[in-house]
């Protein structure tokens, strides 16, 4: 509680007691800077530790404080295992097979897009199946490019419909989200199994659950080069993080899809070159979980 008292007076500082409540107010008196010469500004800012001094109330106020700081405690726990790589309450979380084998995924998310066919020119030359994970919003404004990702054999995972945060949302809109994004997805004539990854990696209890329920996997990946603001805008470099960070199993994440993504467009071709010459067999998603030990 604050009692705000300001004093102008001339010489120093004014002392003044401020008997706010019974007992127990406590002063502080800071002096500011002079104005003029002989005129000092004062503010005088009272903290009542009433509360504090009386037992009944130190009592309540120690149980709201420790209610406060284990609310914020919990929050903030909440929010890390929401974008945790490799924890979430319910059903299985992959962010890399388990595996000895040098195979990798690389998987792009969002879309389709306008560099859906170069993208897939890049795939088809180099002859590797890919995975992407698509919106239903965008699938439905792009349904051609769509089903030409499908038809040339890549995998396609639900990514939502409207790309929104699924946290903090009702189980009725995560369902709707995610089932009108697979009946899209189906009518691109896709058959294989449908994985879902959750738009900014983030999830907590009812997408999980829904997901645990319906016996789907969460997907998220283990390398991802455009998170890091000094490599995002450089092709070499982008690749350089790739091959530099590649493990058996790995899950590279890319955005590819849109026009603003030329450098991560351009370094497909490379990462693919770096990781054959390092002995790595590109493949899908659900291809590289078969290689799981
Ligand atoms: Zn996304």
């Amino acid at each position: 509680m604050f009692l705000r008292t300001p004093t102008l007076r001339s010489g120093g500082l004014k002392l003044s007691y401020n008997s706010y409540g019974k007992s127990g107010s406590i002063l502080i008196l800071s002096n500011q800077f002079p104005i003029g010469g002989w005129f000092f500004y004062y503010i005088e800012i009272i903290i009542t530790l009433k509360l504090l001094l009386s037992g009944g109330n130190m009592k309540k106020l120690l149980k709201i404080s420790i209610s406060i700081i284990l609310f914020m405690g919990i929050c903030f726990l909440l929010f890390e295992i929401s974008k945790s790589r490799n924890f979430q309450f319910f059903g299985g979380l992959v962010n890399k097979a388990e595996t000895e084998e040098k195979v990798a995924a690389l998987t792009f998310d969002d879309g389709p897009g306008v560099n859906t066919e170069e993208v897939l020119e890049i795939l088809r030359e180099e002859e590797i199946k890919a995975t992407f994970y698509l919106t239903g919003h965008e699938i439905e404004q792009h349904m051609d490019d769509a089903k030409r990702i499908a038809g040339e054999g890549h995998e396609i995972g639900n990514h939502s419909y409207s790309h929104t945060r699924m946290v903090l949302k009702s189980p009725s809109f995560i369902k709707d989200e995610i089932e009108k994004t697979d009946d899209l997805i189906r009518q691109t004539g896709y058959e294989g199994e449908i994985h879902f990854r959750p738009p900014y990696g983030k999830k907590l209890f009812f997408l999980p659950y829904y997901l645990y329920k319906q016996e789907r996997k969460t997907i998220l990946w283990n390398i991802e080069p455009e998170s890091h603001p000094e490599i995002e805008g450089d092709a070499d470099k982008i690749t350089e993080h790739v091959a530099e960070n590649i493990e058996p199993g790995s899950i590279i994440l890319l955005h590819v899809m849109y026009e603003s993504r030329e450098e991560s467009l351009d370094s497909v071709k490379k990462i693919i070159s770096s990781l054959k010459e390092q002995g790595y067999h590109m493949t899908t998603v659900s291809e590289l979980l078969k290689h799981q030990k």
